[in-house]
């Protein structure tokens, strides 16, 4: 390219990096001490069974405000505690709080109460990541078939043997594997078959378009039926509207996610949910095989 054009697009490029290279930095620099000053926690999000209505667990996701730079998103801070390494004693405190949290909701509401738990590529080079949980397991006393793991499609495509044993690993605690995000990384079937997943979360960028988009619809149609063929359970991610719900439910997706029931909520509002259906599950029980 010509001296004048590359010399513009070279100030123009160094401008906005620079830019963005300082804020990393700042997020960085915040991000060492931040879990010692308590900026992180935790929010919940309910993950309902579309055919009784029932809250059966949440999603745990991490929420920092920062003193210095305010509230910052997963999406913003997630890849740069990843480079840094930051994001394993990060996730370890994700884990630990949210199975301390979980083992007191099972001794209250329901001893089947579920947590999913997002696991970040970058974990799985940690080699005490299975012992971690295994301890933490046993600290909290929750069942391991109540705990799933949230893992997107990126981490096995590196094909690591350490992501394979720590895959079996897990299943072998009786630990849930849950596949996000479907959809939209390089999904292969042969992933779902030969690490054992559980469950296959359908991204909401599917969802979204599912009543207006008849291709979007072809879509979910096959992700549904390929999950139901290979046994593993379905949560829609991402429901939005009522006419989203009684579409999946059509289709027979088990589970949903998203702001059309709740948005990620504290744990003191799950706690108020959870007291409020235990209350009134009689009533559901009976609405949900047909006698009101
Ligand atoms: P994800 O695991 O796919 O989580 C779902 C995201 O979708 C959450 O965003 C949630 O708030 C949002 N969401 C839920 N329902 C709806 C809806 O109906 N509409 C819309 N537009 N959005 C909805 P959030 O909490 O900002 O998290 C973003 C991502 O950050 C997560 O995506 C996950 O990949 C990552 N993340 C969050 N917490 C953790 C964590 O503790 N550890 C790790 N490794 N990653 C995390
Ligand atoms: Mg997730
Ligand atoms: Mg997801
Ligand atoms: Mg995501």
């Amino acid at each position: 390219s010509s001296k004048e054009g590359g010399r513009n697009t070279y100030t123009f490029f160094t401008e906005s990096m620079n830019l963005e290279v300082s804020r990393e930095l700042a997020l960085e620099e915040q991000m060492h001490n931040a879990l010692e000053r308590n900026e992180f926690r935790l929010v919940y999000q309910p993950q309902v069974e579309i055919r009784t209505g029932k809250v059966i667990g949440v999603e745990a996701l991490i929420r920092w405000e920062c003193d210095v730079l305010g509230n910052v998103c997963p999406e913003e801070f997630i890849p740069i505690a990843e480079h840094t390494g930051l994001i394993i004693p990060l996730s370890q405190f994700v884990l630990a709080e949210s199975l301390r949290q979980l083992a007191l909701w099972q001794k209250d509401y329901n001893s089947s109460f579920r947590i999913a738990i997002n696991l970040s590529p970058r974990q799985f080079r940690d080699p005490n990541l299975i012992s971690f949980i295994e301890e933490k397991l046993n600290v909290s006393g929750v069942a391991a078939n109540t705990i799933e793991l949230e893992i997107t499609e990126g981490v096995l495509m590196s094909g690591h043997s350490f992501i394979d044993d720590a895959l079996k690993s897990l299943s072998k605690l009786g630990i849930r594997l849950a596949m996000d995000d479907f959809g939209t990384g390089y999904s292969s079937l042969s992933y779902l078959r030969r690490y054992s997943f559980d469950v296959l979360k359908i991204d909401r960028s599917f969802v979204k378009d599912i009543t207006v988009s008849s291709a979007n619809r072809e879509l979910v149609n096959a992700i549904i039926a390929m999950a139901q063929a290979l046994g593993l359970e379905i949560v829609a991610e991402g429901v939005e509207s009522s006419a989203q719900l009684d579409y999946l439910a059509k289709r027979n997706c088990e589970y949903a996610q998203g702001y059309l029931f709740n948005k990620p909520i504290t744990p003191a509002e799950i706690s108020e949910m959870l007291q409020k259906q235990k209350n009134k599950s009689p009533q559901m029980i009976i609405g949900s095989i047909g006698l009101n």
